[in-house]
């Protein structure tokens, strides 16, 4: 085996079974992971500097394909179900083998880094892939060690990455040809058949959602972060597309992340090194911080060029509706380093209520906030698919249940303590559907969502009036300095009152519906804040 680049000199690769790599790249810079996927013809440098290109058959997670080793460490500790499906350590240890034979005799790309802003937490990673642009990703994500740091780093997980290896689900215990399994015994996540990269930073979330709830005692969240000049913290938990890579991204305030981020005693941390942002639509006047780092060292994941150039379409979204890049943190202007802040003093529920029934912002009651962090409500549109007019709600529990392998109760518990002891402010705010539902409405404008929260931040909605909203009992505003008083009160902005009353009264019934499950555990104050459905006559 031949082997180049920095590493630990005790490190080596027949320990985990690849001992018949041809080349073996441990740790190649930046420059030589794009110099080697354009060598391979694997991507292009669009006119900004930034790598494209493109992850293949997946360009999204699939989580139908994610499974979880069930055996004496997890079976009893992980809340097994739809999302958490498990498999038996036999197909992983085939699969594990059956990679090992398949990237014999093949290069691999190693990136070792780290998770954890915090030194308390730091969790070792170790990404071993077949692709150089995995390993750029890796890189981006991650916590980046100095050279010195790598030439003793010792990891704690490993991630094995072979995009180009199938699967045969008749033998495997697979679903398909694409899988990503994660054996928290071996604290090792084997992915196959998808090049899609999200997997590789999702995988690693899910590994601390189990681990620093359980073990260390800190609230896992899937949340962004950023912090004021006063040093006041603010969290924005959400589902995909409701904005958290976006509205944290504040040039009035320092970004700490924009996805994962983990609540110790003495505050909060990043988890990762970098940032994933969506790329559709994206302008350099709606969201110039993002815009501005996809630069030399970004990635971009299956973009469009205009014909006969490099400069790139972010409006063409004929590959995927999902285009991605990815750049370390310090390309955004003002993150802070380390990526770390303060018990938080405001927390936003960020849901695209795609129905327009939800006030663009409004203030919880601690009772508000437990309802709605177990609901995790939004909801997704159909978009491109012919046909499909209506949306689709998604309740995802804690925002985030594809990446929770606890049972929510365990989160939903650890943020009742924070809250009761912190007293922090906690809005929710809809970044979906105003003035009708999807397709007769138009989606918020993010310049109204990005003033209300700097009002929020501001402490200016302290100074308001508020109204209650009849159905969902929250409070709103009635109004805030810089956005036009009509757009707070939902119903204000409808033109047929009594359609509205319907749909709210409808997503008020799929609140409830949904709530069953979580209303045997959930206390008093929190069942009462129930949205009230009215009964038909
Ligand atoms: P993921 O978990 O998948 O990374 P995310 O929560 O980070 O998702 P964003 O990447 O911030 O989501 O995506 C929000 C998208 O919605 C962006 O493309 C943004 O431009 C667009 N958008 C439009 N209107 C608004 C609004 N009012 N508030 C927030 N985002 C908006
Ligand atoms: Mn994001």
């Amino acid at each position: 085996m031949n082997e180049s680049g920095i590493k630990n000199p005790q490190a080596n690769l027949s320990s985990v079974g690849l001992g018949n790599i041809k080349t073996a790249y441990w740790n190649l810079s930046q420059t030589e992971l794009i110099e080697k996927t354009i060598q391979l013809g694997q991507g292009v440098l669009t006119d900004t500097g930034a790598l494209a290109i493109d992850t293949g058959e997946f360009t999204g997670r699939a989580p139908k394909d994610k499974f979880i080793v069930k055996d004496a460490k997890t079976a009893n500790t992980v809340f097994w179900g739809e999302v958490n499906q498990p498999i038996e350590e036999k197909y992983f240890d085939q699969l594990y083998t059956k990679i090992t034979a398949y990237l014999s005799g093949k290069d691999v790309f190693i990136k070792e880094a780290t998770a954890c802003a915090n030194k308390n937490y730091k969790l070792g990673v170790r990404v071993i892939s077949e692709l150089p642009w995995a390993a750029l990703f890796a890189g981006n994500m991650f916590i980046r060690p100095t050279a010195d740091e790598l030439k003793t780093f010792q990891h704690d997980w490993l991630v094995l990455h072979a995009p180009g290896f199938k699967a045969d689900p008749k033998v495997d215990g697979t679903r398909q040809h694409n899988f990503a399994i994660l054996n928290f015994s071996k604290k090792t996540i084997i992915i196959g058949g998808s090049g899609y990269t999200g997997e590789i930073k999702k995988g690693i979330f899910t590994v601390l959602n189990y681990e620093l709830p359980q073990e260390k005692n800190v609230l896992s969240m899937h949340c962004s972060a950023n912090i004021g000049k006063e040093k006041d913290t603010a969290v924005f938990f959400g589902l995909s597309g409701t904005g958290k890579t976006t509205l944290s991204a504040d040039p009035n305030r320092g970004l700490i992340g924009d996805d994962e981020h983990g609540w110790a005693d003495d505050g909060i941390f990043n988890f990762e090194g970098g940032c994933y942002a969506k790329c559709v639509d994206l302008t350099e006047e709606k969201e110039p911080q993002i815009f501005r780092a996809v630069q030399f060292g970004a990635l971009l994941e299956n973009i469009n060029f205009y014909p006969g150039t490099r400069k790139v379409d972010y409006t063409n979204i004929k590959k995927t509706e999902n285009t991605r890049v990815s750049y370390p943190i310090h390309l955004i202007d003002n993150a802070v380093e380390p990526s770390v802040g303060g018990i938080p003093k405001n927390i936003f529920f960020l849901t695209c209520d795609a129905f327009g029934v939800l006030p663009p912002i409004s203030k919880l009651t601690p009772g508000q906030t437990m309802y709605w962090f177990l609901s995790g409500y939004t909801a997704k549109v159909a978009g491109t698919e012919a046909g499909i007019t209506e949306p689709k709600t998604t309740f995802s529990t804690c925002f985030g249940a594809p990446f929770l392998p606890l049972n929510p109760n365990k989160y939903a518990e650890m943020l009742a303590e924070r809250m009761k002891k912190h007293n922090a402010n906690v809005w929710l705010v809809n970044t979906g559907w105003t003035g009708g539902s999807y397709g007769v409405g138009s989606r918020m404008k993010l310049s109204y969502t990005r003033a209300m929260i700097t009002e929020a931040l501001k402490g200016d909605l302290e100074k308001v009036k508020y109204e209650t909203h009849p159905v969902f009992g929250l409070a709103f505003p009635t109004n805030c300095p810089t956005v036009p008083d009509e757009v707070l009160n939902p119903r204000n902005t409808w033109t047929d009152k009594n359609a509205y009353d319907d749909k709210a009264n409808e997503l008020a019934k799929q609140f409830v519906k949904n709530f069953e499950k979580f209303a045997a555990h959930a206390s008093e104050e929190t069942r009462n804040a129930a949205p009230k459905v009215a009964q038909s006559v």
